[in-house]
């Protein structure tokens, strides 16, 4: 039976007190199950209290030991005096877009406090297109039945795609797996959102390269599967081409293994290296070998992302030749269009409408399920690639 005794007890806010951020800090958020168990047992705490924990972190998204009813007064106190803290990531500023689409700063608390970016897309992302998600009944109470959050795995990236934002950050840092499954949580608890009740999607495709940040990245993973409950197959990791890290992901276990998105963005390696340097190190071949490594559910796919950049990638003859390129892999595969979307002191261009039409039809024909994505929230700088820490709109 967990103790409840504690909530009746009216909480001290001195002893609550604790240090701020620094070196000392002690973030609980972001610990799994048998990591908060060993902590209580480390104090003399029965390990059972971890379970506590976990509702009070990860379901009731309590932000401060204080409020951990659960817990015996005596308890929270002397988590707080350890220097522990909840230190959950949490929102800092809101920018709202005409379409629903809402774009965050994130402050993470911790033991080194950044500032990371995530977006909330209320009526998805259209990258569920294909997936036979769209086919669910629709729900009468909730509007966001089909929301997605897109999450940031890393502050900046190294990859220094040439169309992209985020590139010109350089990183600055990898995010914890505290971090990474904060910016949902914070996210959900804005919302109201009730994992279990409301649909959630989660799309690994903020700043940074998640397979350049793997064991956080996966460890997030881990958290939002075991202790938060969201389906992987309703996570959807996309990668630049990473190989060392798409052959560790064809390891995981399919209960832990999010959808793989591929960021293909080119129809041959001549064009890709010129857009993405690091198709010199892993050309389309050798990425698409690792992704062959995958063991695919039933019915899964693999998106390729293909940015359409006008007048160097959106052609028809770069729609035959990526129509022949993917079937060439034999992969269970669909191709998700991505309009360019433009950012200052860049020498692209979007690619008309008519252009990416075309592009769509051409992959269609040549029986290639394909996709145009809706640019979410471009005028408030949230959409693919415009993530930069923006902060006026
Ligand atoms: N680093 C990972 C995930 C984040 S980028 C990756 O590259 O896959 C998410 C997607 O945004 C990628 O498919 C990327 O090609 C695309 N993207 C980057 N900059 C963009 C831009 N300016 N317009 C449209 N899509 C862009
Ligand atoms: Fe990094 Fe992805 Fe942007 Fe490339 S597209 S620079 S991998 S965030």
């Amino acid at each position: 039976m967990p103790d409840n005794s504690g909530q009746l007890v009216p909480f001290d806010p001195a002893a609550a007190r604790h240090p701020g951020p620094g070196p000392s800090a002690r973030p609980l958020f972001g610990l799994d199950a048998a990591a908060l168990a060993s902590v209580l047992e480390r104090e003399g705490e029965p390990s059972w209290r971890a379970n506590q924990i976990i509702e009070a972190l990860y379901h009731q998204y309590i932000t401060d030991i204080s409020s951990i009813t659960t817990l015996p007064l005596d308890l929270r106190r002397k988590l707080v005096s350890l220097g522990w803290q909840i230190a959950r990531p949490e929102i800092a500023r809101a920018f709202q877009s005409a379409d629903g689409t809402e774009r965050y700063l994130v402050n993470c608390p911790g033991p080194r406090p950044e500032t990371v970016e995530t977006v909330w897309m209320p009526q998805g992302d259209d990258g569920e297109a294909g997936d036979g998600m769209e086919e669910e009944p629709a729900s009468e109470t909730k509007s966001w039945r089909r929301s997605t959050i897109c999450v940031s795995s890393q502050v900046g990236c190294a990859v220094n795609c040439q169309f992209c934002l985020t590139a010109r950050l350089g990183l600055e840092r990898n995010l914890t797996a505290g971090e990474i499954a904060g910016q949902v949580v914070a996210v959900l608890d804005r919302h109201g959102v009730r994992v279990g009740r409301d649909r959630v999607n989660l799309v690994f495709m903020g700043m940074g390269e998640p397979f350049l940040n793997y064991d956080n990245f996966m460890a997030a993973v881990r958290l939002l599967v075991r202790e938060i409950g969201i389906s992987p197959q309703r996570m959807t990791v996309s990668t630049s081409g990473i190989v060392p890290g798409i052959e560790r992901f064809a390891a995981e276990p399919a209960d832990l293994r999010p959808r793989l998105a591929i960021s293909l963005n080119a129809p041959n390696d001549e064009i890709r290296s010129q857009i993405m340097p690091i198709n010199r190190k892993w050309s389309i071949a050798t990425v698409v070998e690792a992704v062959r490594r995958v063991p695919l559910r039933p019915r899964e796919r693999i998106t390729f992302e293909y940015v359409l950049l006008g007048g160097v990638t959106d052609g028809p003859e770069h729609a035959r030749e990526l129509a022949r390129l993917v079937r060439r892999t034999g992969l269970p595969a669909k191709v998700n269009l991505i309009s360019w979307n433009p950012g200052p002191d860049f020498h692209y261009s979007s690619p008309k409408p008519e252009a990416a039409e075309l592009f769509r039809d051409t992959l269609v024909a040549a029986g290639l399920p394909a996709y145009i994505r809706q640019p979410r929230g471009r005028d408030i700088f949230a959409a693919c690639g415009q993530l930069k820490r923006t902060m006026e709109a």
